[in-house]
């Protein structure tokens, strides 16, 4: 069995009854107990999912109705709600927390018979860009298990590289999806804000991030947002896309598009291998016709900065609900006040939640909003205003994902100025709202280099063509594990 085919050839296979959903699943669950004791993609398995898979191949023996994911199966990031499961965002602080309810994009995609195979590993409550953070234990990047495998989506970008699922939903705040898809060699996309629902998520800065799907092609991306995307009654922050295809004329190409290379974003700090590949894929984009242009985005300076400020006050309300009397683990009342019950069980957050916490409490403070946290929003409009301005003249904009090679565990973990600083190329497209995808470009002594490319709100389907374009001009070498 291959486990390595894209979301597409799987759908493909089943249909045409070369392979069973049953096998392929009872497959990915065995290269899941081989392999993931050393990767820790997983936090939780879905024991149920080789019998979803066996209803699937009876619905299709019968000739019944069958969802366009044919029993796929999807890895999902464990801050996503799915009935009946944990869903612990890999704190301590919901360990026990048994979602009562279905986030939208898990209702959609089992109305499409996906095949949920478990819940993968993260920053804690999405806090971070290593998986390091997760408080059970960190994922290690399959390219080389000494390296971190990005974050905060870690777990799934591991699965879908590692082929213990064939597609993966992250989440994205600041580059979750991107960051590690662009360190495991898969793609990963932040589609624009309001494309796809959030209910069902837990919020970490809920005003800047999206769900997005992490794949291993362009056009399995694709596939998946026609499926997720839209409408929510449940998330007024939803916009109607109109049931857009993305997968039609996702082969058009970009003849004639313009393509402006963000200055900013290939500054100091890149490393030299990372540098090389983004001009190699500039040279590639304009071998297929589009043309490149250096662009300035002075706002993305400040960016990092501004992100972090914003989305610490964000956290700092959104976890504010983790009282330990609604949501939190169980701990009996008995010999404490009420302050020093609350006080106790917040300690359950990891270091890093906690640190979100002092500062999301600090600087929104009276006093303080304006050198801060104000100024965190003018930075925002600003950045918005020269990407607005930006696309007047470009229909797409270029940049590494990560100005760095994966690097090693714990190499950064005591140094969070510098560990946030490998954020500047991914949270521009969050603080606008702009749609980002990461595809695999290149890979620098077996470590993976992702190209991210922009586009403006609501034209993913130009950034997806885009993608596809790049992704043709690319052939890599295989993981060998
Ligand atoms: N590294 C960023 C942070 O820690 C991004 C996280 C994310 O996108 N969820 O906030």
């Amino acid at each position: 069995m291959n486990l390595k085919i894209s979301a597409l050839d799987y759908i493909q296979e089943v249909k045409t009854g070369n392979i069973s959903a049953e096998d392929f699943v009872a497959e990915t669950i065995q290269r899941i107990k081989n392999v993931d004791g050393n990767l820790h993609a997983f936090l939780s398995i879905n024991d149920d999912a080789v019998d979803q898979a066996r209803n699937i191949d009876k619905k299709i023996k019968s000739g019944e109705k069958v969802g366009d994911c044919f029993g796929m199966p999807v890895s999902v990031k464990d801050n996503m709600c799915i009935k009946n499961s944990k869903t612990t965002c890999a704190s301590k602080m919901l360990e026990d927390f048994v979602a009562p309810y279905d986030a939208t994009v898990i209702t959609k995609l089992k109305q499409q018979d996906a095949i949920f195979i478990g819940k993968s590993n993260m920053d804690e409550f999405a806090m971070g860009l290593t998986t390091e953070f997760s408080a059970c234990g960190p994922s290690k990047n399959p390219w080389n298990v000494d390296c971190v495998p990005g974050g905060s989506s870690g777990g799934s970008a591991v699965s879908v590289s590692a082929f213990e699922c064939v597609a993966s939903l992250g989440s994205d705040t600041g580059g979750s999806v991107r960051n590690p898809a662009s360190f495991c060699s898969t793609v990963g996309y932040k589609p624009t804000y309001g494309l796809i629902s959030r209910f069902g998520l837990i919020s970490y800065a809920n005003s800047i991030e999206q769900i997005g799907p992490l794949t291993r092609t362009v056009k399995d991306s694709a596939f998946l947002l026609n499926l997720i995307s839209g409408i929510d009654p449940n998330d007024n922050t939803t916009i109607d896309n109109k049931n857009e295809n993305y997968l039609d004329n996702i082969e058009s190409g970009i003849e004639g598009k313009k393509i402006g290379i963000i200055k900013e974003m290939m500054d100091d700090g890149i490393a030299p291998e990372v540098l090389a590949a983004t001009k190699d894929a500039i040279a590639k984009l304009e071998s297929l016709g589009a043309t490149c242009e250096e662009i300035s985005l002075d706002m993305v300076k400040y960016s990092v900065a501004a992100y972090y400020t914003i989305t610490a006050t964000e956290a700092g309300s959104n976890l504010a609900r983790y009282d330990n009397l609604r949501y939190g683990y169980d701990f009996p009342l008995e010999g404490y006040e009420f302050n020093s019950y609350i006080s106790k069980a917040r300690r359950n957050f990891g270091p890093e939640v906690t640190r979100r916490m002092i500062i999301g409490g600090f600087v929104p403070s009276a006093g303080h909003a304006g050198k801060y946290f104000l100024k965190a929003l003018k930075v925002k409009s600003k950045l918005t205003k020269e990407i607005n301005e930006a696309f007047k003249k470009f229909d797409l904009l270029v940049a590494p994902t990560v100005p760095i090679l994966p690097f090693k565990i714990g190499e950064k973990i005591d140094d969070p100025v510098s560990l946030f600083l490998v954020d500047i190329n991914t949270v521009t497209a969050n603080l606008t709202g702009k749609p980002a995808i990461s595809v695999p470009f290149a890979n620098s002594n077996g470590l993976p280099i992702g190209i991210q490319l922009m586009a403006d709100s609501m034209h993913d389907k130009l950034l997806l063509q885009a993608a596809y374009a790049l992704e043709q001009t690319v052939s890599l070498p295989e993981l060998s594990l």
